[in-house]
């Protein structure tokens, strides 16, 4: 590792580049490793002080258990758990009869005709790679093609776990008026032959996670494949499918797609304040563990005194100095961050998943403060700047473009719990 960070470092010097970080951060959104540092500690406050008050509820649980223990970072989740049964009773099987797969697709669709009027038609007779797979021809809001999505939806064997967008082809202008085939991959599991296919609430959401990096590919506007769809920079790409997923807990879409696949009631009120309610539980402990691991990976790849560098002793001393909680532990210590260490990917990068958070809560706040979910202006402008305009433009210039400021943190805090 110290091999690894030397040589990284010495890459940087020759090109000109102050640190590691520094050469990384050049050509993304953030920009500087001050920009980072900002974000990073400002979140950690806020982040830091919930983290300690869910130790002390945990302590209270433990005692009322009659364990009469410290807490200690391998009782954490032992007793989180305990602790979020009591607060929030929330059964999954309660949930799922509202969230039906076939509806939920409609959902996602339907959020893109209201922002982007673009509209969806299942094409039934397209030759396919297996019978599960959907096809759907995509139209803008002139009724013109704009290009196909494909939905594989369900696992199965062959497939890899998880679930992604990819192009299999590009929109580009330079050969052509070349438009988009893109796909999303689930791997929801298939009901059995005439029974509804019933998803979890967080299925839901990656459901319309994916979906929108599917319109970042499918409404993708430039001359050049290099730069087209999800060609963006690392801290700018989940933008576009992050913020799509505000949308699947708007009353309207709710109302309208949320339905009991039996009765077709309307998701109960209080079964939805409870389900968003516990969405937010445990934040303070996970921002804590994720924050730790970001601010580490950036120290060390700013670090200049590498000669006789111990990554083991420097952990250490970035996490004395910020004042990790002793009850917390990194979500990944340097051993195992595979993010820096076991390729280039992430290196100096794991920030860039809150720095998407920030953004995608600072963007739909666009939208909040017109009083309206799916205000047309403000539409208009996030497809302009963010989900047309691909790579072809400075990710910093186009949020601002869009959003007339650059991103403030305040939202995602709000929307982590970790502010009241
Ligand atoms: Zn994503």
């Amino acid at each position: 590792m110290r091999e690894t960070v030397q040589l990284r470092n010495e890459k940087a010097k020759l090109l000109g580049f102050e640190s590691f970080a520094a050469f990384k951060l050049d050509d993304v959104m953030a920009k500087t490793t001050g920009a980072v540092d900002d974000l990073l500690t400002n979140v950690w406050g806020p982040a830091k002080a919930r983290a300690l008050e869910e130790a002390a509820d945990l302590q209270d649980m433990a005692q009322s258990e009659g364990d009469n223990i410290e807490i200690a970072p391998w009782d954490w989740r032992y007793y989180s758990e305990k602790v979020r049964s009591a607060k929030h009773d929330l059964d999954e099987e309660e949930i799922k009869p509202y969230f039906q797969l076939d509806q939920m697709i409609d959902a996602a669709f339907y959020t893109a005709t209201r922002l982007f009027g673009l509209t969806f038609k299942e094409l039934q007779e397209q030759d396919v790679y297996h019978p599960d797979v959907r096809v759907f021809e995509v139209f803008d809001k002139n009724g013109d093609h704009l290009g196909i999505f494909i939905g594989d939806y369900f696992a199965r064997a062959s497939k890899r776990s998880g679930a992604w967008m990819s192009a299999f082809r590009s929109q580009q202008k330079l050969k052509g008026d070349i438009r988009p085939i893109i796909v999303n991959v689930m791997n929801f599991s298939k009901a059995p032959e005439g029974e509804q296919t019933l998803l979890t609430f967080d299925d839901a959401r990656t459901l319309f996670h994916e979906f929108g990096h599917g319109l970042h590919g499918l409404m993708s506007n430039v001359t050049h494949p290099l730069v087209s769809g999800t060609s963006v920079a690392r801290d700018f790409v989940e933008l576009p499918s992050q913020l799509f997923e505000h949308w699947l807990a708007q009353p309207e879409i709710l109302k309208k797609f949320a339905r009991h696949y039996q009765t077709g009631e309307v998701i109960p009120e209080e079964l939805l304040e409870r389900l968003l309610a516990a969405a937010n539980f445990n934040q303070g402990f996970a921002t804590v563990e994720y924050l730790a691991t970001a601010i580490v990976d950036m120290a060390i790849h700013k670090e200049d005194e590498l000669d006789n560098l111990d990554p083991a002793q420097m952990e250490k001393k970035i996490l004395e100095g910020i004042g990790m909680p002793k009850e917390i532990i990194m979500r990944h210590r340097i051993p195992h961050l595979l993010h820096a260490f076991a390729g280039d990917g992430y290196s100096a990068g794991y920030y860039s998943y809150l720095w998407s958070e920030v953004m995608d809560a600072d963007a739909f706040e666009a939208f909040e403060e017109t009083g309206d979910a799916f205000d047309p202006d403000t539409a208009a402008k996030l497809e302009k700047f963010i989900y047309a305009a691909g790579g072809s433009q400075d990710p910093a210039k186009a949020y601002m473009d869009f959003r007339g400021k650059m991103p403030s943190i305040e939202p995602l805090l709000k929307g982590r719990g970790l502010v009241n």
